[in-house]
């Protein structure tokens, strides 16, 4: 499977939750209002422990000028955050990207590349100018269905 012509990480994981250290929610939510009222998007990178991701790195990307409010990302520069992280040791685990004065829910675009890439944790957060909030989904299983992952901070 891959996205347009990338060979994308298989998954053999299905996670239900998702770790992320406070110094890791703090650089992508310092990101997020450094952007404002821009989307931003990055790399989760970590270990994954039975049902549960760690995330141990975030590596902002670019993300590029697109038509329809539709987010995309330069995916040289995804693909080379996965293959430096391997060689850090550390797993992919999914995306985050922001949603400027949105709700912090899957809109259509990212519903489709979730079913392009089953396993893969997005992670987003709405930001409105003064209040973050975060969720965190996964489209995993045989049915499709998107499920939501639990975050905790800490
Ligand atoms: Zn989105």
């Amino acid at each position: 499977m891959g996205i347009r012509g990338i060979p994308i990480p298989s998954y053999k994981y299905c996670l239900s939750s998702m770790v992320l250290g406070r110094r890791i929610y703090d650089k992508i939510g310092l990101d997020v209002v450094r952007y404002y009222p821009k989307e931003v998007c990055g790399v989760l990178l970590g270990s994954i422990s039975g049902t549960t991701g760690y995330v141990k790195s975030y590596v902002r990307l670019k993300t590029l000028e697109v038509l329809d409010r539709k987010f995309w990302f330069d995916e040289n520069e995804w693909m080379s955050a996965i293959i430096n992280g391997r060689k850090r040791g550390l797993e992919y685990i999914g995306i985050v990207h922001s949603h400027p004065n949105r709700s912090a829910v899957p809109s259509i675009e990212d519903l489709e590349r979730m079913i392009e890439c089953p396993g893969e944790v997005w992670l987003i957060l709405s930001y409105d100018g003064s209040r973050i909030e975060y969720t965190a989904w996964s489209v995993c299983g045989y049915d499709l269905m998107t499920r939501r992952l639990d975050v905790i901070i800490n």
